[in-house]
């Protein structure tokens, strides 16, 4: 597959929408720009993988534990946070067309139209111009380069100003006489729900360092440019852990956890060719290390997770603004003194990654339209989604070959047993085969069929979606072969 196959992501929304797993936002209305909403399969795909998330985090580590914080917090937790002062990025608009870029994204599109020598010089230009937040260097760059507007077809550019992408809105009902007193935000991040519950959390469940804090959530950003489906969202689930460690420590944890999430997206059953790691060269002050671990989707390499070292920068931040000690006591002997190591502000490595952007990878990577050689010598093909069987949303189809002589009452039966396990899905109507294409197409790992001979000697053929083999086995057995292979 090419890096950058626009087909095959177009065939992956389409599908997506037809098959149930993700719609537009508001689609009767039109839709809403970068807002989407999860159909029957897709929402049963996302708990999955937020469940593994979960589980590998909190129930497989004994010192990390879960929070579920609210959306709305005190608003002088963004100004702690550095948010409302630099969490903003550079847009420019077009005057002709009114149309607002991202500076970055404009530049690396028309980077796309060049030849790889030219793009690269390109975009080292604007690296070092946005490092050092150089915006008339940067408006220069687009005017000597001629970028245009894709809309007006125009150059004719504003100057370039930071937008902050944290949505406002206004708390309680009565109006105060300062508008800034009733002014909340979205969330843009799960971490800071986080970071203010340290000491709760390290207290309530007897943490000792070093620990970690995992949060799910939704989190909220007026991005500019949204595009590329479920990629980049305004509304969006983040799946978040904050690991707390001793100062001096925070080296060797934050290459434990680089590995250890690399790890975690293989142990799901993707593969380790689509994945690399970015390192991060330009770091904000605070930060010691930090990377991302890409993903290849069908429009190229892209970040799906961020593992960050943070030094002490949040809880201090906190600790300032809030007036409040957040500190550890940390009764161990320190070697030199013989005495304990006593009070300090932990150092912090954070994981973060999008649920949606983990949803999209695992979709891209299941897509396939396979052709299939017939006997005959003719082919025939079929589309199907080679999910991994553990975050399948569906497990097992339960497949009446007709829907009379007593075998639609044999696989209710039969699902009956296992539905209280997994996620089971009864359909007797159209033929077996295009039963098993539906079922293929929504990633269905195995089907079994209920028929003549299982009313003789209790066994069903059990069809299996990536091979499309099939076997015949007791019908008692099909619970714990299919449990077998979903762990
Ligand atoms: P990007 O550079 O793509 O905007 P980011 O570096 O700002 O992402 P972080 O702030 O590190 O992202 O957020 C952690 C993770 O949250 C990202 O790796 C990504 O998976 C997810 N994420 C961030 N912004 C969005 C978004 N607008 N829509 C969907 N997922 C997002």
């Amino acid at each position: 597959m090419a890096t950058n196959d626009n087909n095959k992501f177009q065939a992956i929304i389409a599908h997506a929408k037809e098959y149930g797993f993700v719609f537009p936002s508001s689609e009767i209305y039109d839709g809403l720009s970068a807002v989407y909403d999860y159909g029957p399969w897709g929402s049963e795909l996302k708990k999955n993988i937020r469940d593994y998330w979960w589980k590998s985090m909190t129930q497989l580590h004994e010192n990390i534990v879960g929070v579920d914080a609210a959306i709305f917090m005190h608003p002088t937790t963004w100004k702690a946070s550095g948010h409302v002062d630099n969490f903003s990025d550079p847009m420019i608009d077009n005057k002709d067309s009114k149309k607002r870029y991202r500076v970055d994204h404009l530049i690396e599109a028309h980077a796309e139209s060049l030849s790889e020598k030219e793009a690269e010089v390109l975009l080292a230009a604007m690296d070092r111009l946005l490092a050092a937040d150089d915006f008339a260097g940067l408006k220069q760059l687009i005017e000597d380069n001629k970028i245009k507007c894709t809309i007006s077809g125009t150059g004719n550019w504003t100057d370039i100003r930071q937008f902050n992408l944290m949505f406002k809105t206004e708390f309680g009902a009565v109006a105060s006489e300062n508008e800034d007193d009733n002014i909340v935000y979205l969330r843009p991040e799960t971490a800071q729900g986080i970071f203010v519950n340290f000491l709760n959390v390290q207290k309530t469940a007897r943490m000792k360092i070093p620990f970690g804090i995992a949060q799910t959530g939704k989190a909220f950003r007026n991005e500019i440019v949204a595009r590329q489906f479920i990629f980049r969202m305004r509304e969006f689930e983040q799946m978040e852990m904050q690991f707390f460690v001793r100062p001096g420590t925070e080296g060797e944890w934050y290459k434990f956890w680089k590995e250890a999430r690399l790890q975690w997206h293989l142990s799901l059953g993707m593969p380790a060719e689509k994945y690399r790691y970015h390192d991060h060269i330009k770091l904000a002050h605070y930060a010691k290390e930090a990377c991302d671990i890409e993903f290849e989707f069908p429009m190229g390499f892209k970040e799906v997770e961020g593992i960050h070292s943070r030094s002490d920068y949040d809880l201090s931040q906190h600790q300032l603004y809030s007036k409040k000690k957040l500190q550890y006591y940390d009764n161990d002997i320190d070697e030199t003194t013989g005495k304990p190591i006593g009070n300090y502000v932990p150092y912090v490595v954070e994981t973060s990654i999008g649920l949606d952007r983990m949803f999209l990878a695992v979709l891209s990577n299941a897509y396939e339209e396979e052709v299939i050689a017939k006997e005959d010598g003719t082919t025939d093909s079929r589309t199907l989604l080679r999910i991994p069987p553990k975050i399948a949303p569906i497990k097992l189809a339960v497949l009446p070959l007709t829907k009379k002589d007593g075998l639609p009452e044999i696989a209710r039966e039969i699902m009956r047993q296992c539905q209280d396990e997994f996620y089971c899905f009864y359909e007797e109507k159209d033929t077996i085969g295009k039963r098993y294409r539906r079922m293929d197409a929504i990633g269905t790992p195995f089907c079994i069929t209920v028929d003549h001979q299982t009313k003789e000697d209790n066994t069903v053929t059990i069809r299996y979606r990536d091979t499309m083999t099939q076997e015949r086995l007791p019908a008692d057995q099909v619970m714990a072969l299919v449990k077998g292979k979903i762990r």
